[in-house]
């Protein structure tokens, strides 16, 4: 094989590592974002059902504020009741006395109601804190192992740089422009082993002259379509 085929098979090799140690870093992050975005919406759901709580508190407060003026007044009216006159003052007052009762029961039901719904929301949070609370130490955990597979993967690929370095500049120079242009458009398929008598990179036939000289080695071939770098495979 040319000596110049192999010396760009060696950068080649470390670009396809380098591509793929690349694509195996670039999700790490979103998986990352992935996971407070989880706990966030479980904290959020939480939030959200504490605050129907706490309205439904308040709104109980100011109902408990009503029966407790409704009662006053029924006592009121009871007082009232007793010292009036005549039967038709006292079926007026009976009127109220009945509309007083009828509207602290309802009110008192209603509060009954609610506090229901309070201590049903209540549970329901609580059970959410303590769930929320198992994803935060899973989340922990797989983030920390997400970081340690992030930092191996970091340090491989600074070591494939610098080894990369070294391997491009064994290059010719003009062999090494080529191969970079190559690169930048095919990928880590610059050079590129012939099939039959076609491109390995881009199929296209080769007249039989050129694929005679891939064969033997002894010539540094391109692609005359793609321009790719060729090798016979089995040559040494
Ligand atoms: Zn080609």
């Amino acid at each position: 094989m040319h000596p110049a085929i192999l010396q760009m098979l060696a950068v080649q090799d470390l670009d396809k590592n380098i591509q793929t140690l690349q694509a195996e870093l670039k999700p790490l992050p979103g998986q990352i974002a992935a996971l407070h975005k989880d706990l966030e919406q479980r904290a959020g759901a939480i939030k959200k059902l504490a605050d129907q709580a706490a309205a439904l508190a308040a709104k109980r407060r100011e109902r408990e504020l009503e029966m407790k003026t409704r009662e006053q007044q029924l006592a009121k009216f009871r007082n009232q009741q007793a010292a009036v006159k005549t039967p038709k003052e006292f079926e007026a007052m009976n009127h109220e006395v009945e509309k007083a009762e009828a509207d602290i029961s309802a009110l008192e039901e209603e509060i009954l109601k609610s506090m229901d719904e309070e201590d049903r929301l209540g549970v329901e949070v609580h059970k959410r804190q303590a769930d929320l609370k198992l994803h935060e130490t899973k989340a922990a955990e797989q983030e920390q192992r997400i970081r340690e597979i992030e930092g191996e993967k970091k340090q491989l690929l600074h070591g494939l740089s610098e080894d990369r370095i070294v391997a491009a500049n064994r290059l010719d120079p003009d062999h090494r422009d080529t191969y970079e242009w190559l690169l930048k458009n095919h990928g880590p398929t610059a050079v590129t082993r012939i099939s039959g008598d076609a491109c390995g990179g881009c199929g296209g036939m080769l007249i039989a002259d050129l694929a005679v000289k891939v064969r033997l080695g002894k010539d540094l071939i391109q692609c005359d379509h793609c321009t790719r770098f060729l090798y016979a495979p089995g040559k040494d």
